[in-house]
């Protein structure tokens, strides 16, 4: 049987380790276990056939001690309160390690959004807003895109905020329309930043990305642009998946080519130019140089962890590894580039948008780029060089490394206020 695993108990083990690493007392681990405020909300939403459908929202606001609380909002059927409060404790440690003026938080919706018209999505995503919006705010929180909500979903939040609040307040969310303040570069920027990562870590391992072998597991935002900018910088793409299954190609596949059989079709798998299809666990068992996970958490366990042959592992989507599976690859010497360092491109993003819209919007799209790609390069050495310099590598992988840092600037700035 499967073994089933609690993202909030993973997140506090990561927590555990880290504080036992940098010799930090109990008390810091307690007071960073737990998220400082946790809200949860009933919306009751009139559907278009006259009834009322009653779901569940959260909001959980990990740690301010850096600034305003910052992350997404995920729509999804199995979404609960402990990954919410996980969510938002990797946000806390993913900002800090970006050297972001922000906190952690996050939010989701137990909803299937597939099963809702736009008229029921829009009365839900603003009755959310609603029930929220006492507790978030430019320099409070600020939420953003994640799984199945949109542009469009931040656009409601944005309206419904500023009509309760009277005024406009473009900077209470990042990841809108561009009519509404956002930035064309968040689309791109997660795996952009992905990509960037990838190729940072090959610049340490072989000298360079050319040449080298990429699988890429999930071909939504984060991954499709991940697949196009590593093709774009030389790398081999030899195969990627979607949630109905993956595709293969020793010669390398054009990921824009084959997105656009996905667009048309509905999936990459009937992709013509492939010469073998694959499951999703064969994608991950795969002989790589890198592998990007980038579709949904715990996809690499202590169970399939010693099939694993990729060299590196570059993680654009949110905890595809649990920690006994780390163990495991760390062991072999597969080097895991984590979460926090390598998906953060949209949030750097999401910064930038944000500081756009207080300026008035003054920042042009090219700068933005710029920005978010010396970002990315600099956070990676910053991780690499702690790593390589003041941990055992065969006893830490990078994640131990980027936890460190992290944390270390949270504890910081909790000690400057006073907070300990
Ligand atoms: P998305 O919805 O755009 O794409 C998800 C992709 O994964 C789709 O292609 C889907 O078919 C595929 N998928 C779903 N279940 C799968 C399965 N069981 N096996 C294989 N593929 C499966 O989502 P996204 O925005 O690209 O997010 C993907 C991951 O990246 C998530 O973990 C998310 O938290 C993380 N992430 C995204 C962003 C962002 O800005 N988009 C930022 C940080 C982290």
């Amino acid at each position: 049987m499967a073994v089933v695993h609690d993202p909030y108990e993973e997140a506090k083990k990561q927590l555990r380790q880290t504080i036992d690493l940098l010799g930090l007392s109990e008390e810091i681990y307690e007071i960073l276990a737990v998220p400082e405020r946790l809200v949860q909300v009933r919306l009751p939403v009139k559907m278009d056939d006259g009834t009322v459908k009653v779901f569940i929202g959260w909001r959980s606001q990990h740690n301010s001690a850096l600034g305003p609380y910052k992350g997404g909002v995920r729509y999804h059927p199995e979404t609960n309160v402990n990954e919410v409060i996980a969510l938002s404790m990797w946000m806390t440690w993913k900002n800090s390690l970006a050297g972001l003026p922000y906190g952690g938080g996050k939010g989701g919706i137990r909803v299937d959004p597939h099963k809702l018209s736009p008229g029921e999505l829009e009365r839900l995503s603003k009755a959310y807003f609603e029930a929220i919006s006492d507790i978030v705010g430019v320099d409070q929180d600020i939420p953003a895109p994640d799984v199945y909500t949109n542009p469009q979903t931040m656009a409601w939040f944005f309206d419904q905020y500023s009509r309760i609040k009277r005024g406009q307040y473009f900077g209470v969310v990042t990841g809108k329309p561009v009519e509404l303040g956002g930035m064309e570069t968040r689309i791109i920027a997660t795996g952009f930043g992905t990509a960037v990562a990838a190729r940072e870590v090959a610049n340490k391992l072989w000298g360079g990305v050319a040449g080298k072998t990429v699988a890429v597991q999930g071909y939504g935002n984060a991954g499709y642009y991940a697949a196009k900018f590593l093709h774009e910088m030389g790398a081999k793409v030899i195969a990627v998946s979607d949630s109905r299954g993956g595709i293969y190609n020793p010669e390398g596949l054009d990921p824009d080519d084959v997105k656009k059989v996905k667009n048309e079709t509905g999936s990459v798998i009937n992709y013509p130019k492939a010469v073998k299809k694959l499951t999703n666990e064969e994608i991950l068992e795969l002989e790589v140089d890198i592998l990007v996970p980038a579709a949904i958490e715990n996809v690499i366990t202590e169970e399939n962890a010693d099939k694993i042959k990729a060299k590196a592992i570059v993680e654009a989507a949110n905890g595809p590894t649990t920690p006994e599976a780390e163990e495991i690859l760390t062991k072999k010497g597969i080097v895991v580039v984590p979460d926090i360092l390598a998906n953060a491109g949209g949030v750097i993003m999401s910064h930038i948008e944000w500081v756009n819209n207080r300026m008035g919007g003054w920042i042009t799209e090219e700068e933005a780029k710029t920005r978010l790609e010396q970002k990315m390069v600099n956070n990676f050495l910053k991780v690499w060089d702690y790593w390589q310099n003041k941990l055992d590598t065969t006893k830490y992988n990078m994640r131990a490394a980027a936890y460190a840092i992290a944390v270390d600037r949270v504890v910081r700035a909790m000690k400057l206020r006073g907070w300990i």
